[in-house]
């Protein structure tokens, strides 16, 4: 028998459900509403300005936190788009290869062994890894079903004297809670009574139906400790272009950049200059995306709803967490989702992936909807046939 080589690290946590999700779905020729990712295309000013760059010789690395344009263009469309956020491209911006790698270089950044992180559960399959690899020790707030509140309480008790951060996560996947000001007032007011910091994930910030979205970092307390993770995916529908960044005050930056450096040294060059063309984008863009996932969430709910799922409605992200326990009596969502996968080929996420303890999401399953109508109206007719 041979040595085992994996480290403890990689050890101490399972490959993504989701990504599995993913695969196992390929395989079987279903309809995929497991992993988070757009079927249609992206705005074609992003496909242009990326196939301009490439026929401009833009290969090699750009500046390691960011091609100058494109912080630029960050900067710009975050002051554009919640007026009095000023952020300066060439202190407080770092440009990371998606939202995963921007959060885990932060975590690096930021957090010593031994160390706790305050994270709210159910959470994205991702944040667990993370403190894994970053040697953080997680301390889980739950989110309760169905309007997925916190108990001021619980949170409370779960700061002390070794908490270095909070992990945010608004709009949140896989709920679809959207944090309000009151609940970021006691997140600020518990980060300053505990000198701790807000690392706060708002990929889904232009996904909200009818309720706004409020950056931590615009909240008062919150604006010299917080560092915002974003990334181009989602908003543009671009996730494979691997393209984020971290919004953080200079100190901080300084770390995140560091790490970020020896990670990556930077994303993709030419998808960095189609990012400052996706910056310069109208706010019309930003208005269509939300009432285009609006129709998409509410006709996948309403099936979720008709098949005899319990779902809760989001009001942000673009996924539907549901109870399951009238069509899966065993509330053994692993294995329900692979048998849904396989007939009638739908895939969804076991709400086994967001909890610490999995037998805490036995009976959840997430749908994500950031999909065409057609692709949509397909997984309701297998979902239908079941
Ligand atoms: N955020 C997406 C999800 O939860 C997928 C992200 C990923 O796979 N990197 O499904």
């Amino acid at each position: 028998m041979g040595r085992d080589w994996t480290s403890t690290k990689a050890a101490g946590f399972t490959e993504s459900v989701i990504r599995e999700m993913s695969r196992l779905c390929a395989a079987s020729g279903g309809v995929n509403l497991a992993q988070g990712f757009p079927d249609f295309p992206c705005p074609p000013e992003l496909k242009e300005a990326a196939k301009a760059a490439i026929d401009a010789d833009v290969n090699q690395y750009a500046i390691t936190w960011g091609a100058k344009a494109f912080r630029d263009g960050i900067a710009a469309k975050t002051a554009a788009a919640y007026p009095g956020w000023e952020v300066d491209p060439e202190t407080e911006l770092c440009v990371t290869c998606g939202a995963t790698e921007a959060m885990i270089a932060t975590l690096l950044a930021v957090v010593d062994p031994g160390d706790e992180v305050v994270v709210f559960e159910p959470f994205y399959e991702n944040y667990a890894p993370d403190a894994v690899l970053s040697g953080a020790t997680p301390r889980y707030v739950q989110l309760r079903w169905p309007d997925w509140s916190f108990d001021e309480a619980e949170l409370r008790a779960a700061f002390n004297h070794r908490t270095r951060a909070i992990v945010v996560n608004t709009p949140h996947n896989p709920t679809g809670k959207v944090f309000t000001r009151a609940e970021l007032d006691v997140i600020s007011a518990l980060c300053q009574e505990w000198d701790v910091l807000c690392l706060t994930d708002e990929i889904y910030e232009h996904i909200v139906y009818d309720v706004p979205h409020l950056p931590p970092a615009r909240v008062p307390g919150l604006e010299d400790r917080t560092v915002t993770v974003n990334a181009l995916s989602k908003t543009y529908a671009v996730t494979g272009w691997r393209v984020g960044w971290t919004v953080a005050p200079p100190a901080l930056t300084a770390a995140i950049r560091k790490v970020h450096d020896f990670l990556t040294v930077g994303a993709p060059a030419p998808l960095q200059a189609a990012g400052a063309a996706a910056m310069a984008l109208p706010p019309s863009y930003y208005a269509h995306l939300a009432d285009d996932y609006r129709e998409r969430r509410d006709l996948l709910c309403g099936v979720l709803a008709e098949v005899g799922y319990d779902v809760t409605v989001p009001d942000g992200a673009y996924y539907a967490l549901c109870r399951t326990s009238a069509l899966d009596p065993a509330q053994d969502s692993s294995a329900y989702a692979r048998r849904l996968v396989v007939d009638p080929g739908v895939a969804a996420v076991p709400g086994t992936s967001f909890f610490a303890d999995p037998s805490d999401g036995a009976g959840l399953l997430r749908f994500a909807f950031p999909k065409r109508l057609e692709t949509l109206e397909a997984a309701a007719e297998r979902l239908g046939r079941a």
